[in-house]
């Protein structure tokens, strides 16, 4: 029988709504909802900021510069917005100044 399908949020392709990864372009979270990186609050593209934690949602693209939306990938390249620390190597998203792993800081100027 007919599954009720839902449009990737990346690729537009009707998938499974409760895919962990789109098949067809291989994003996590494909149906959403999209998620604060800093404190996992589900937020629109629309939005400025996060309404529970006030993280702005406008970053540049660790990867090709680009101003895009802080979801998990960005708008312009499609590279996950993440950065890897100096230190530790840990991967996360760029939301704070120090590493979540280890507490280093990140950029040393
Ligand atoms: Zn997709
Ligand atoms: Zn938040
Ligand atoms: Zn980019
Ligand atoms: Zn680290």
């Amino acid at each position: 029988m007919p599954g009720y399908k839902k449009p990737c949020l990346y690729c537009g392709e009707l998938i499974d709504p409760d895919s962990k990864f789109c098949p067809l372009c291989g994003k996590t979270d494909p149906t959403g909802p999209i998620r604060c990186p800093k404190c996992r609050n589900p937020i629109e593209k629309n939005f400025k900021r996060c309404a529970n934690c006030g993280l702005d949602l406008h970053i540049k693209c660790p990867k090709c510069g680009k101003d895009t939306f802080f979801g998990s990938y960005c708008d312009a390249c499609g590279a996950p917005l993440l950065v890897a620390c100096p230190n530790c190597r840990a991967e996360q998203p760029p939301v704070g100044d120090k590493c979540v792993k280890c507490g280093k800081p990140f950029f040393q100027k």
